[in-house]
């Protein structure tokens, strides 16, 4: 943890949370299905996944606001999925800053206070101390609607700080924000978490969010966790084709296993050999599917690599990005130093030591 951890605002009971089989259903459907997670006191960790993957549900049982249809929660080992979302005394940021309009941002901030029964100078303090650390000091008495976006995502946060809480859930708190405030948001948000010291569990669909934010990314879909891991891990040791999909390597090519070397496949695939660090296990013959990011799989003429044509272009500073067709009809992203013009011919090949290989998934 970096700096300072002021008293005023630093949690007043850091303890670890464990879920364990955490079960939710709506109906018939299982949007969580057994998820198994346990976070350290003062760890930054992002939920990360497709829409309707289960990442709100899984915030809103932990905030207290779903209750469980399985499993358990406890904070320091002992159980809280019982317990109203008041008496767990959690932080929460949602999408929407829902702060009281009528109510100056000293209110807005003072309210979680005023519900704990936290009165006069000691509640005073706090409210500074809070104001202070989204460094919104000198706008204290303004109405929410009287502030930019972020300012509101920043009073948002100092009410969601203001109680000291062990824990601080957030839900997408930036969508609702352009793409330059989020960045500096994201920042901010990092810091905040920094100098408070409590645990914060951040709900995002964005793989760049949450590799710039978390120590930790737990990667869901369809109600399971795939994979658990620090933002390296994720970007370079996807464990299967969904979480690498996801981190980025949007390419895939599917062909037939011929060789393996060490930890490297070699496949055929439409009419190329190409190269990849096997992520499970593979054996010659076996059906398997190369993936590889847009920027590792680059358009040179004249080289050994898959033939395709190109279908679109497009600028983006330091170089050009587009998507190809294979002869065998399936879709390359890919990367070039030049511009290519639509029905071009060029040939692919993945950067050496930049492709994964998985097997096929069962037809
Ligand atoms: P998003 O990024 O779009 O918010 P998410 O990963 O947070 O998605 P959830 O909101 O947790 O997804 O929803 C998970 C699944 O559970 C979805 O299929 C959703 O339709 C379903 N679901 C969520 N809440 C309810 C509800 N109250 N009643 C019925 N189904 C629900």
């Amino acid at each position: 943890m970096t700096s300072i951890q002021n008293a005023a605002v630093s949690p007043r009971n850091a303890a670890r949370l464990e879920l364990d089989g955490l079960r939710r259903s709506f109906g018939a459907y299982n949007a969580l299905d057994g998820i198994d997670l346990s976070i350290e006191p003062g760890e930054f960790i992002a939920l990360l996944g497709p829409s309707g993957c289960g990442k709100s549900t899984a915030l809103n049982c932990i905030a207290g606001l779903l209750g469980l249809s399985g499993g358990e929660i406890r904070l320091g080992g002992n159980r809280i999925d019982q317990l109203e979302p008041e008496k767990r005394g959690f932080g929460m940021v949602f999408q929407s800053y829902a702060l009281f309009p009528h109510m100056s941002v000293r209110k807005n901030v003072g309210f979680g206070l005023t519900m704990q029964g936290i009165k006069g100078a000691d509640a005073d303090r706090r409210i500074d101390a809070a104001l202070a650390l989204v460094r919104l000091e000198s706008q204290a008495e303004k109405l929410p609607g009287q502030l930019s976006g972020g300012q509101q995502q920043r009073v948002a946060i100092a009410r969601a700080v203001v109680i000291r809480p062990p824990i601080v859930l957030m839900d997408e708190p930036l969508s609702n924000l352009d793409a330059k405030l989020r960045l500096e948001m994201r920042a901010e948000i990092r810091g905040i978490h920094d100098q408070i010291g409590s645990t914060t569990i951040y709900v995002t669909h964005d793989q760049d969010e949450a590799l710039s934010l978390a120590d930790r990314i737990v990667v869901m879909s369809q109600g399971h966790i795939e994979q658990i891991g620090t933002p390296q891990d994720l970007y370079q040791r996807p464990v299967n084709i969904d979480v690498a999909d996801f981190m980025g390597f949007r390419t895939r090519i599917a062909g037939r296993v011929v060789a393996i070397s060490g930890s490297q496949a070699e496949i055929e695939a439409v009419g190329a050999r190409l190269t990849g660090e096997m992520r499970t296990p593979l054996r010659v013959g076996d059906a398997a599917v190369l993936s590889v990011r847009p920027e590792d799989l680059v358009a040179e003429a004249g080289t050994d690599g898959i033939s395709a044509t190109v279908l679109s272009m497009e600028y983006r500073g330091r170089a050009f990005f587009g998507m190809a067709r294979a002869t065998d009809g399936s879709e390359l992203y890919f990367r070039a130093d030049e511009h290519l013009p639509r029905g071009a011919a060029t040939t692919l090949r993945p950067a050496a030591g930049r492709a994964l290989m998985f097997k096929a998934a069962a037809p």
